[in-house]
């Protein structure tokens, strides 16, 4: 029941009716949940299947490579970046941390600031989400095709096994565990797989998995592929060509064509190595 255009009430069984602002029209729905989350905030979520985004109709495919620069690349060369916390935000996250590590087990203070620090998290999760449904409909609206990776991010984000000494000594040899939690980070912090999710859910049947092996390594141009010609995480020079490009890019134009490459390199998904390289750049 809306009450005004600001506020609306729902009849929760055993409570009774219960008053709440509205973030956004209200769409017609057979069912809701309320939940409350760690930052100390009552959210009520309508189910509803939303609509389909439709594509253009005009064939137009792209390519969508989760990025190492920026959280996303797209093969018209666009670098689609994922908000966060600001730098402000992020020391202040760490002082509050900081603080909460010495502070009394138990006590109101430490408790103070857990909500001040899950309020923070949460800032940057509805920055992120904002981020996320904003991307996938654009995306879904001016693309028929939208390729991306296949990567798989639970695999990749799984704890590395230690690995034992050899010499059975008990001391472990370096399996690069901490740089690897460092990616993850990035990874969950760029909502990359929230990314792909929710295009999966607007541009049903539109979007393609492409295996992402060598697609950072491969020329988009003359498919040469030479680790040699990522000259560094951002910068894309094929040894061959002398073809230049940001590597997210060149890596998502890439996945566009589909062009694929096996570990022996030899390339796996031919779809459209025959054509222009460049057409799915077309905006
Ligand atoms: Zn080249």
């Amino acid at each position: 029941m809306t009450l005004s255009r600001k506020w609306a009430a729902v009849n929760v069984p055993k409570v009774g009716w219960v008053r709440f602002r509205l973030s956004r029209p209200v769409p017609v729905a057979k069912s809701y949940r309320i939940t409350y989350d760690r930052a100390g905030r009552w959210h009520i979520a309508f189910a509803v299947v939303p609509p389909p985004v439709p594509g253009p109709g005009t064939g137009q495919i792209a390519g969508v490579d989760r990025g190492i620069t920026v959280s996303a690349a797209v093969s018209t060369g666009e670098l689609l970046s994922c908000p966060g916390l600001t730098e402000a935000e992020q020391q202040r996250l760490k002082d509050l941390q900081r603080r909460f590590a010495r502070c009394n087990l138990g006590s109101n203070r430490r408790q103070r600031m857990k909500a001040a620090i899950a309020k923070l998290y949460a800032r940057g999760r509805d920055r992120r989400k904002d981020w996320v449904e904003k991307t996938s409909t654009d995306l879904a609206r001016r693309f028929d095709v939208i390729r991306v990776e296949d990567l798989r991010i639970a695999q990749m984000s799984r704890r590395p096994k230690p690995k034992p000494a050899p010499d059975r000594s008990g001391a472990y040899l370096p399996n690069r565990r901490r740089s690897k939690a460092g990616l993850n980070r990035g990874i969950l912090a760029n909502g990359w797989g929230q990314l792909v999710r929710r295009l999966e859910h607007k541009a049903a049947g539109r979007v393609e998995k492409v295996k992402s092996a060598y697609t950072s390594q491969t020329c988009s141009v003359c498919g040469h592929c030479a680790s040699e010609s990522r000259k560094s995480q951002a910068a894309f020079r094929c040894v061959a060509c002398g073809h230049e490009a940001n590597s997210d890019v060149n890596a998502a134009v890439n996945i566009a064509a589909g062009r694929a490459v096996s570990a022996r390199r030899e390339t796996l998904v031919q779809v459209s190595l025959k054509r222009e390289p460049q057409l799915p750049t077309s905006a």
